[in-house]
Parts: C-alpha cells; structure tokens; sequence
C-alpha cells in the first residue's frame, strides 16, 4: 500500500472528527434532531478507538484490542440508533440496545479465551451486520431526498463488505490465534472504506439533515396550522401566476353563522369545527385536487381534470356530508353547514378573476338562504 495503515488510521480519525464537530453543530441548532448527536457519538467512539488502533503500533493482545473494538462495536450501534432515530424519532432504543450488547459479549468471550484470531473475525462480522442494520433504517426512510438516502445506504453496504472481507479472510485461513495485527488485502481494503465510509456517511447525513429541515420548513410555510390543508400563500404560489386550463374547477367556501358556533360554543369549538370541515374535504376530494384554507372560515378547492357536473356533484357531496356531521359539544349538538361558490374558467381566464367568479357565486348561494351550492356565470363581455 502507498500510505501505511497507522497514517492512514489517523487520517481516519481527523477526517471523522471534522465531521463529528459538524455534525454537534447541526445538533445545536436543532435539539430535538437526537439522530445528529447519536451520530456525533457513535463516531467519536470509531474515531477514538481508530486512534488507539494507530498508536498501538502493530502491538497484539486483548488488551490493545478488546477495548477499541469494544469501542468500534458500541459506536457502531449508537450510530445505527441514529440511523433509526432518522428514520422515525419514535422508535426504541431496544434494538441497538441489544444488537451492542451481544455483539461486545461476543467478542469478549473468545478474546478472554486467548482466540485473538477468532475474536478479531467476530468483531469484523458483527460490524458487517451493524452497518447493513444501518442500511436497511436508511431503505425504509421514505423521506426527502432520496439520492442523498440511497447513497448513503450503500456507502453503508460497501463499507460493510470491506469488514465482511476481513471476517472472511481470517476464517478461511483458520487462524483462531493471531499475535500481531492481521495484514492481507480485505484489511487494507478496510481501511481505505472505513474512511471513505465513515467521511462519507458523515457528509450525507448532514446533507439528509439540512435537506430534511428545508423540506420542513417549505412544509409548514405552505400549509394551515390548524387543518393541515394548504394556505393562501400555497394556493396563489400553485396557481396564481398561470392561466387556467378549462379542465379545472374553484370552488370557494364560507362557513354559514360561524360567527354565531364561536359565540354559543367558544372559539376553541369553532377550530374544530374548521378542523372537522377540512376532515370532510380530505374525505370527499381525490389526491389530485389542491384544498386550501384561504381566511378565517373561508376554504377553496382547485379540483384537477374535472368537467362541470362533476364538480358540481363533488360540491354537493361535501356541502351534504358537512350538514350531516353533528359536532357533539357537551350534550347540545351543532350542525354547522357551509355555502359553496363553484366557478369553472372561461377560456384564457386568470386565476383570480376565476376566484372572484366563484367568489360572486359564493354571495349569492348566501343570499339564497345559505348550505347549498351556486354555479358562476360566465364574466360579462364589456
Ligand atoms: P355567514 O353565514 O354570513 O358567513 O356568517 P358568519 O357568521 O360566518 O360571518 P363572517 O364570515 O363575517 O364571520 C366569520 C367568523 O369566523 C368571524 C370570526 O370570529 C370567525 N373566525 C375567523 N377565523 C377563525 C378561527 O381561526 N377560529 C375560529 N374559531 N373562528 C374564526
Ligand atoms: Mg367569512
Ligand atoms: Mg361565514
């Protein structure tokens, strides 16, 4: 090899804590992100028990082995606790729990023994395994984006192949007993993964982080905080600047006397009110229409690929569903109902011309004596 293995080892272990005091940082700037910190962990540990490895200088025993490799094996888990973490900050700590116990049992049985050899293969495959748990955690993300996700599962893979190749190697000699540290091609191999493993996991995961936080943050500025369907700001971003073609509808919603639900029930019954009204809009409408709430109790909805009497029937579906649904407060009940202005574009119509169309619509189905549904006239030639 070009570089011998304990520089490379140190450069292993600067490489990693460069990332590792990134990777505290993003963790600082967003506390409750614990996969960043499990990650810092895990990786001080691989780091320090890399460094130890270097300094030993070519010095075998348990001594100078059991404990990095301890070290290596519990690190490992804290970092497959973060790739858990990353994939849903509910699930247990259990698993790594276990998987880190076992595996440091494992190794210290046949090195308390004198099997150096062996203990060394043990340490090898339980990393293996470790690594590849790693990597399914980061399959089953289905989280944004998928490049950065993918890639690092693979770097995961790869790297875990390089400890494979060394478990592998050990046991096909059958060396159970060894005395100075092994050095074959699965061993350099190795080293060069674990530091192209270890920078690159390292780099990806801050990119998934701060990738993920965008998306968070594009999120909850484009969505109701109270019913979780798109704000105003979302709607007019989606279809404000474009002409409309004529294969969608609006329909604009105004809840009929909420005034009156906020006065007799309290403002805290009328939110869930709101709430259960963008219920039944999730419920009536398909994954393809946009549903937006655009003012206090007013909504609009984009239905996508429609013609007229379609719309129309939709509209009456959620304008009955919403008449049918008794908010049970206390023993008294409430029916709430809503009024719906329904506008279908004129040819080379902008969108807000269209919504003040449904909006016009909207009035006069209020006019009309309320629940129930108004279709828009077409604008008046000047
Ligand atoms: P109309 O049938 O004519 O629409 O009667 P209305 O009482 O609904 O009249 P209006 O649209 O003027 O009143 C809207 C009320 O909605 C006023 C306000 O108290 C209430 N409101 C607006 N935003 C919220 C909200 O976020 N939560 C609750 N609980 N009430 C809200
Ligand atoms: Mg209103
Ligand atoms: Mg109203």
């Amino acid at each position: 090899m070009v570089i011998d293995n304990a520089t490379l080892l140190i450069g292993i272990a600067f490489s990693s804590a460069s990332l590792l005091v990134a990777l505290l940082i993003g963790w600082l700037n967003a506390r409750s992100e614990t996969y960043l910190v499990l990650g810092a962990i895990g990786m001080a540990m691989v780091v320090f028990a890399v460094m130890l490895l270097g300094l030993g200088n070519g010095a075998y025993g348990y001594a100078q082995h059991l404990v990095p490799y301890t070290m290596i094996l519990i690190g490992f888990s804290f970092v497959y606790a973060g790739a858990r973490r990353f994939r849903d900050m509910a699930t247990s700590y259990r698993p790594p729990i276990i998987v880190g116990t076992v595996s440091v049992i494992a190794i210290a049985i046949p090195f308390l023994m004198g099997l150096t050899g062996l203990g060394t293969a043990l340490l090898n495959l339980l990393a293996a395994v470790i690594l590849v748990l790693c990597a399914v955690e980061h399959w089953r993300s289905k989280d944004h984006p998928h490049l950065a996700l993918n890639a690092n599962a693979i770097l995961y893979c790869i790297t875990a192949l390089s400890f494979l190749a060394c478990a592998a190697v050990l046991l096909a000699e059958g060396r159970w007993v060894i005395t100075e540290p092994p050095k074959n091609w699965a061993e350099d191999f190795n080293s060069i993964m674990s530091l192209v493993g270890l920078t690159g996991i390292g780099a990806l995961t801050l990119t998934l982080h701060y990738a993920r936080a965008a998306h968070r943050h594009h999120t909850e500025a484009n969505t109701d905080s109270l019913t979780g369907v798109l704000n105003r700001r979302a709607l007019f971003d989606r279809f404000g600047a474009t002409r409309q073609p004529s294969s969608i509808a609006v329909l604009m919603f105004d809840l009929d006397h909420f005034k009156q639900v906020n006065d007799r029930f309290g403002h805290a019954q009328g939110d869930r009110v709101l709430e259960r009204f963008a219920d039944v809009l999730r419920q009536e409408l398909r994954t393809s229409d946009v549903a937006s709430r655009i003012g206090g109790e007013e909504f609009c909805v984009v239905l996508i690929d429609i013609d007229q009497e379609t719309a129309q029937a939709i509209a009456e579906r959620i304008r009955q569903a919403f008449a049918d649904l008794a908010v049970a407060i206390d023993d008294k009940g409430l029916i709430a109902t809503v009024s719906i202005g329904l506008a279908i574009p004129a040819t080379d119509e902008d969108f807000s011309a269209l919504l003040n169309r449904a909006d016009a619509a909207l009035y006069q189905a209020k006019n009309g004596g309320r629940n129930q549904v108004r279709l828009a006239t077409l604008r008046l030639v000047a």
